[in-house]
């Protein structure tokens, strides 16, 4: 028997056209040009052919933390302008330099490099990468213009997702003051950029001259609720399928640890997916899946290579059918920030957990 699918034993589908949707939404919001951040594979998306959906619906701009997915991008043929916003060892600053890269500094040791595009980044609370003294970052500004190579100025903020911080506010004002009092003396070509997905959504003042979305490309709510509040389109689903359905009596049990003991006579199905797919043990007696359009609860241990699901009693599957981890059938969702929320953690690691043995296939949808 094999799945609906057509996988093997778990596929995550990413639906191109809802990256595309997605960047033409951010970009109406913004109303300047995107940044697509692609750093971790895309999110867990698969960085190549989501880079070149991206760009193909607009995106000026592609985003990564390391000088190695600058890299990969460049071997799959992608041009234009590379971000690399992660700090840079000495063997990695090669690796920009020969991906021609525009790359982020905050103290003057990068520059003995020639790289011909260069971001000033202000710490102004975030506490990780960039200086904190305005100063210095002012001294290297001019430093990089003389020298013909400052390509932009850049902060990135730490709490744009809690509406009811207000230090958010406190970043931008320290960002502003520092961009509106060096701006003058730089050419017009500078571009300024500070806003993440959440940023972009929720600030006007926070845009400048790029936004810098991440997890919104991928349809993820960067306020971990619900993606449609925002017109934004989940571009991945988590499938696999029903590989055995049996009885299973009261008192019987399925799975390691008999963590789940039946209460009453039921049918128990097995799903080829676990945690060496990324499929988290925290799962445990602790989600619902889609079978044939209805919510399922997972039943017992999540195990590496297998998940058991309580059907009830009247079972209702069949060897073959579909089983929805994550994505919409008839009507019933459990999307990324469903499953966040059941492991305390957030949508981002939801599918940058998904392991390389799922593999990922992407589809034009429709929209
Ligand atoms: C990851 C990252 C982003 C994108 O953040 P999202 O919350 O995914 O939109 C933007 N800027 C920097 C510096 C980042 O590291």
């Amino acid at each position: 028997m094999t799945p609906a699918s057509g996988a093997s034993r778990a596929l995550a589908r990413v639906d191109l056209g809802a990256i595309a949707d997605n960047v033409r939404r951010l970009q109406d919001v913004a109303g300047v040009p995107v940044c697509a951040v692609v750093k971790a594979d895309a999110y867990g998306h698969g960085a190549v052919p989501v880079a070149r959906a991206a760009q193909a619906a607009g995106a000026a701009w592609l985003a990564v933390s390391t000088a190695r997915e600058a890299a990969q991008l460049r071997a799959a043929g992608l041009e234009g302008r590379i971000l690399v916003m992660g700090a840079l060892a000495p063997e990695e600053a090669q690796v920009a330099l020969a991906a021609q890269a525009d790359v982020v500094v905050w103290h003057a040791a990068l520059l003995e490099l020639p790289f011909p595009h260069v971001h000033v980044k202000l710490d102004t609370g975030m506490g990780r990468f960039g200086t904190r003294d305005a100063a210095h970052a002012t001294a290297l500004a001019r430093r990089l213009a003389q020298e013909g190579r400052l390509a932009g100025l850049m902060t990135h903020f730490a709490t744009a997702d809690d509406r009811e911080d207000p230090f958010f506010d406190q970043q931008l004002e320290r960002f502003t003051a520092w961009v509106d009092g060096l701006r003058p003396e730089l050419a017009d070509d500078l571009v300024v950029h500070a806003a993440n997905s959440a940023a972009t959504l929720r600030e006007p003042g926070a845009r400048f001259d790029l936004v810098r979305p991440g997890v919104a490309l991928y349809g993820l709510d960067p306020f971990g609720v619900d993606p449609d509040e925002h017109g934004l389109r989940p571009a991945l689903e988590l499938t696999s399928w029903v590989a055995t359905v049996k009885r299973c009596r009261a008192g019987e049990s399925a799975g390691y640890g008999r963590r789940f003991v039946a209460q009453r006579d039921t049918v128990v199905a097995t799903v080829p997916i676990g945690y060496g797919d990324g499929w988290r043990r925290a799962l445990t007696n602790n989600g619902e899946v889609l079978v044939r359009g209805r919510r399922v609860p997972i039943a017992g241990t999540v195990s590496m290579d297998a998940i058991t699901l309580d059907l009830g009693p009247e079972g209702g599957a069949r060897v073959g059918d579909e089983v929805v981890l994550i994505g919409t059938r008839d009507g019933e969702r459990v999307d990324a920030e469903e499953v966040a929320r059941r492991l305390g953690t957030i949508n981002y690691e939801v599918t940058c957990g998904l392991l390389p043995r799922v593999p990922r296939r992407h589809v034009e949808g429709a929209a």
